[in-house]
């Protein structure tokens, strides 16, 4: 009998791990992605070269794969809904991502289900945005509602004079939305797996901590209290149990000085804050996913250590990349488990790689995955 085959929308670092975790499990792995040699068409059995915004592209895709999955919420969702009516597999459910990829439709839905938010509204001119300014105070966060990662498309307004620079300099013609700023002490994220037989596995709750809007660190399990972890975690279920959909899902959350926690944002698929399941758990985010999208039954989770700290390797300059690592022997014990994703080129803060420590004490733990970080150039 052949192999199965997934198709993955998108071939970034995400691409790369679920098609790691898909030839684990015997499955054959197509990709979907403009840049040809991405990292995960390097490593998947072939690459298909075209946007994941490409209607065609998709039907292409999914032509010649059993179960379609996407690793990026600006796949051409009229594609994938087109795959299901021809009878092909796509996981999670196209309605799903297109409510969570327009960010302004997301809060919206989650609004209308009582799960709690910052504070939004649609914002669609300079002097809408000024309205909003009074009505929210400063600072506050004028955000574009589509094709948004990593920080990119998110302003933060602390005067009326930026308002001006903000709709000149980053929000070109992109529809866009405001939402009130939250003076949060931490930022947490679940990530979960839900199965097509509706079993629900969810890591424990993870403490991330971002620079520039981008995630720098995570910490698992999150040093916060068991009420906290709690509530983080009843906040995952309720959100899981609004959106349908098989796969894995990041529920990212803000915690407040008060000690309320509410939803900053959702993400349909496999998450920066689940890198170090990898190495953290039996199974990982990855294969939880592709276990999920293609019918068999998600695993229990176990922890292999009592933390996990991940570091991701961020670019610090642009141009060709070039790795290098560099130990300078004082602790070549030190079971640092790095992860390079053979992008071509850098780019500053661009996603590189990452490098997962697991220990007994979340300090020392930390600093071997920072000190780790700092012997890599790349
Ligand atoms: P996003 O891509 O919208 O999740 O935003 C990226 C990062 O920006 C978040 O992880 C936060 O660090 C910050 N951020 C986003 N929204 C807000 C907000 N309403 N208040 C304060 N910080 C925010």
């Amino acid at each position: 009998m052949e192999n199965k085959t997934i198709g993955i929308v998108g071939g970034g670092q995400l691409g790369k791990m679920l098609t790691d975790s898909a030839h684990k499990l015997g499955f054959k792995v197509i990709i979907l992605d403009p840049t040809p040699n991405s990292p995960a068409g390097l490593v998947a059995d072939t690459q298909i070269v075209g946007s994941f915004k490409d209607r065609d592209k998709i039907l292409e895709l999914g032509e010649v794969s059993d179960y379609i999955t996407f690793e990026i919420e600006s796949a051409n969702f009229e594609g994938l809904e087109e795959l299901i009516k021809k009878g092909k597999i796509v996981h999670p459910n196209p309605q799903t991502l297109r409510i969570i990829k327009d960010k302004f439709e997301q809060k919206v839905f989650l609004k209308n289900y009582n799960i709690p938010v910052a504070d939004f509204a649609l914002i669609n001119n300079i002097e809408d945005c000024k309205k909003q300014g009074e009505i929210f105070g400063y600072p506050f966060l004028l955000k574009a509602r589509f094709d948004a990662y990593d920080g990119r498309g998110n302003f933060v307004i602390k005067n009326e004079q930026d308002i001006s620079i903000a709709f000149e300099k980053l929000l070109k013609g992109s529809p866009l939305y405001g939402e009130k700023f939250v003076p949060f002490i931490k930022e947490l994220a679940v990530v979960s797996a839900r199965d097509t037989k509706e079993n629900i596995e969810s890591y424990p709750v993870v403490e991330t901590i971002h620079k520039n809007n981008i995630c720098h660190i995570v910490r698992s399990p999150a040093p916060v209290s068991e009420e906290i972890k709690e509530k983080a975690n009843t906040l995952a279920n309720e959100v899981l149990s609004a959106l349908s959909g098989v796969g894995v899902f990041a529920i990212e959350m803000f915690l407040t000085e008060s000690g309320e926690v509410i939803v900053n944002e959702i993400a349909p698929r496999v998450h920066n804050s689940g890198h170090h399941t990898i190495e953290a758990f039996n199974i990982s985010q990855f294969e939880q996913h592709i276990r999920a999208i293609s019918g068999m039954q998600i695993l229990k989770l176990e922890k292999i250590k009592k933390h996990a700290v991940m570091v991701n390797i961020l670019g610090e300059r642009e141009g060709k990349a070039d790795y290098k690592i560099t130990t300078d022997g004082d602790d070549n014990s030190n079971s640092a488990h790095v992860h390079i994703y053979g992008k071509m080129d850098t780019k500053i803060e661009r996603k590189m790689g990452h490098i997962t420590v697991l220990g007994d004490n979340l300090e020392d733990t930390e600093n071997k995955a920072i000190k780790t970080r700092s012997n890599i150039s790349i």
